[in-house]
């Protein structure tokens, strides 16, 4: 089974594309996830991908789309896998498209969790991540057992540089121009299904489930 999650940055792509992940033992590959390990370790793709991710913006598709399509190619993935902030742009969904069909292969399933700005806004001031694993919380809407320790994996928790409401703003703005249209493009492969992201995170999976089935 392999899933592209979609939706505008904090509408729980994330959250959603762990609970996918667990349920239907498949990868959960975040580009987010990729690039965050890459600056913590300093390496030379987290140095560049950084400056462009502090600003909001989105980091070229040369560097994202050959390290995206490398993931895909191990040997997990093999059984299908749930893509969690890729594709971003309109090339980087034909180059996923062709390289697949290279292989006899095809995506399954496009989720459209959708949330309207106003509610994004509110989400991502209150979201906290851990870099270990991952995870992401709210400090109201899904809180960890202990304040500022990650659940699975014991870590503490941050709150992210580009979480930042100016940044946030930019990021959706760079969402409306460039991720958006993939709506379309999934609609048009036949894919796409649409999630109401307003709901608590629990019905959100119901209505996923619903779309995957059991
Ligand atoms: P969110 O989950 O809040 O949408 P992500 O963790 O997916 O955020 O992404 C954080 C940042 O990483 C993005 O703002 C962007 O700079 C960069 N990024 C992640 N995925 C991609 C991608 N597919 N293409 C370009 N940039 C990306
Ligand atoms: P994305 O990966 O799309 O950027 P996340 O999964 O990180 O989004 O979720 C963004 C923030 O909103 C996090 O703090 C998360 O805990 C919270 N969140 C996720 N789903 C819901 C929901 N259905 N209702 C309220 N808050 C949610
Ligand atoms: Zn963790």
């Amino acid at each position: 089974m392999k899933i592209i999650m979609l939706g505008a940055p904090g509408a729980g792509k994330g959250t959603q594309a762990k609970k996918i992940a667990e349920k239907y033992g498949i990868p959960h590959i975040s580009t987010g996830d990729i690039f965050r390990a890459n600056i913590k370790g300093g390496t030379e793709l987290g140095m560049k991908a950084k400056s462009y991710m502090d600003q909001g913006q989105l980091v070229p598709d040369e560097v994202t789309i050959g390290m995206l399509l490398d993931r895909i190619s191990q040997a997990d993935c093999e059984n299908g896998y749930v893509l969690d902030g890729f594709p971003r742009t309109i090339p980087q969904a034909e180059s996923l498209t062709a390289s697949l069909k290279e292989r006899g292969e095809k995506m399954d399933y496009a989720i459209d969790v959708d949330v309207p700005d106003e509610a994004i806004v509110t989400r991502m001031g209150g979201r906290r991540a851990c870099l270990g694993c991952g995870a992401t919380y709210h400090i109201v809407f899904n809180s960890t057992k202990v304040e500022g320790i990650c659940d699975a994996c014991g870590q503490e928790l941050v709150l992210r540089d580009d979480d930042k409401p100016e940044t946030v703003q930019k990021r959706l703005t760079v969402y409306h121009d460039q991720t958006q249209p993939l709506i379309d493009y999934y609609k048009n492969e036949g894919i796409l299904h649409t999630v109401d992201g307003t709901q608590d995170l629990n019905e959100v999976f119901k209505d996923i489930v619903n779309i995957l089935g059991v």
